[in-house]
């Protein structure tokens, strides 16, 4: 196992858990890749350094089925899942129940309740779809299909039905997650699905940090017998160690890196037309206290969606799409404080914020970050004790995987999302036998889910089965 992110570790797991001995080769001195947690700033303020909110790992069968509680993981679920603040103390915000979110809205009410409501009922059947590998026939096409007719659609055309911002806040930020323009096809499957998982099982942030998932799949894996080696770097197939599998936790380019020369070519050329999002600046902060939102659900909100009106979210992210830095972004705010005081000594906070930048980009963007927080948190500015900025072209030296900032292993876009690197029936095999890409550049995509890992190892079992 090449990598020892959420899905190399998912991977290793599946192998582990079948009786394979398992050895997992990770370049960077920690493992976890995208699930892991610093003291960024100062002594005692946990940070986490890539992914703070796991809806997606608290709908993940990999996860529900590892166990976590036992290995001491707690998932803290937020009252409020996430806020979007408008201006005048305004907000959108998803909480509990949808007839409970529908409430908040006002003469969206209505609507809300009439898109959301079938596509909760059906949360089961449409996310367990949605987190397969996505070549099977859906085993329940009439939920998959009703979620399909909207989702595939763009989250500006999701959004006329509703009257009010806040609604349409509501899909701003979630389809946003994309790191798509709000008018491209999927971007309103983006905006549903997130707003599905917030009404069926939260978006919960881990006790302590990320990290601690990363240390519950490493503990298991031991306990079973396999080894993470971390601080090695693996620049060449040929380097490594004889396997019976190998899987890589890597992206396209990488893969092409390691093993270019022993890749069938066509399905190297394929893999040189896999197309990268845009990037990501990143602020950690330490505060001397809660940040002091204006709208009342942004207080109890693990995750505030910070960007105002749907049109200027729209606009923020179409200015990333054509090369540009927003002047005003559109930012993904968590505030771990609100259920975990854990993080920072006591009567301290920590933030976690980031903003969408071209592929790329060495642009420092914290001032327009804060400036975000300070619109709706008027008074943030003067609780800042610390901070620590990651730009897009960091974000990548810190992990390879992140390729010009990139944080979802490759652009979601409709073709992306369907052949997941390139077009083929399996997407984790490689061409190369005995050789598995494992990354969340292979279906379903980007995410602490470990879902791509769990896929791609059981393609491997399957095929050891086949040809032992
Ligand atoms: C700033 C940021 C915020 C995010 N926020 C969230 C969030 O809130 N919720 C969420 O669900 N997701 C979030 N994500 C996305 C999530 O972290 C990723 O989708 C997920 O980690 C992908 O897992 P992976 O195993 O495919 O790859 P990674 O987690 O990137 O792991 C790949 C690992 O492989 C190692 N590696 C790469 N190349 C080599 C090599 N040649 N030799 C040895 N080792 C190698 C890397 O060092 C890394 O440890 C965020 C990501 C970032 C960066």
């Amino acid at each position: 196992m090449v990598g020892s992110g959420p899905n190399g570790l998912a991977a290793a797991l599946t192998l582990a858990r079948a009786g394979l001995a398992v050895q997992v080769l990770e370049g960077a001195g920690t493992p976890g890749g995208g699930c892991r947690t610093e003291e960024l700033t100062l002594p005692g303020f946990r940070h986490d350094v890539c992914s703070a909110v796991h809806p997606l790992a608290a709908a993940s069968p990999f996860f529900t089925g590892t166990g976590l509680a036992a290995g001491g993981v707690k998932l803290l679920t937020p009252k409020v899942a996430f806020a979007h603040p408008l201006d005048g103390g305004r907000a959108g915000a998803v909480a509990g129940s949808v007839a409970e979110t529908a409430s908040s809205l006002g003469t969206d009410s209505g609507a809300y309740r009439r898109l959301m409501e079938p596509l909760v009922r059906d949360a089961d059947r449409i996310l367990s779809t949605f987190l397969g590998p996505l070549r099977s026939v859906p085993a329940h096409p009439l939920s998959v299909g009703r979620f399909g007719l909207e989702g595939l659609s763009s989250a500006t055309r999701l959004v006329r039905r509703f009257a009010t911002e806040e609604a349409r806040a509501i899909f701003a930020g979630t389809s946003a997650h994309s790191c798509l323009p709000m008018d491209a096809p999927l971007t309103g499957a983006y905006g549903m699905m997130f707003t599905i998982i917030a009404h069926s099982v939260g978006w919960p942030l881990v006790e302590g940090g990320s990290a601690r998932l990363t240390e519950a799949l490493v503990a298991e894996l031991e306990a079973l017998g396999g080894q993470v080696i971390t601080g090695q770097w693996v620049s060449r197939l040929a380097d490594l160690p004889p396997a019976r599998v190998t899987l890589l936790d890597v992206t396209p380019r990488q893969l092409l890196r390691v093993a270019g020369d022993r890749l069938p070519p066509r399905y190297a050329r394929a893999l040189r037309r896999f197309r990268y999002g845009p990037g990501i600046c990143k602020v950690d902060w330490a505060l001397d206290g809660p940040v002091p939102w204006a709208a009342d659900a942004a207080r109890e909100a693990g995750t505030v969606h910070l960007g105002g009106t749907f049109a200027e979210v729209a606009s923020a992210e179409a200015d990333v799409a054509a090369g540009r830095h927003p002047e005003r972004p559109f930012c993904l705010v968590a505030q771990p404080g609100v259920v975990d005081p854990s993080r920072a000594p006591e009567d301290k906070h920590t933030l976690w914020g980031y903003c969408h930048v071209p592929a790329g980009s060495t642009v420092d963007m914290t001032a327009r970050i804060e400036a975000q927080v300070e619109r709706f948190a008027p008074g943030f500015r003067d609780l800042v004790i610390a901070r620590s900025t990651r730009t897009a072209a960091e974000v990548e030296r810190h992990n390879p995987n992140h390729v010009g900032g990139d944080i979802t292993g490759g652009a979601g876009t409709l073709r992306q999302t369907l052949f997941r690197p390139v077009a083929r029936w399996n997407q984790y095999r490689t061409g190369l036998p005995g050789v598995y890409l494992c990354s969340s550049s292979t279906p379903p995509g980007g995410g602490v889910h470990g879902m791509c890992g769990a896929w791609a190892a059981r393609t491997a079992l399957a095929d050891l089965r086949r040809w032992p």
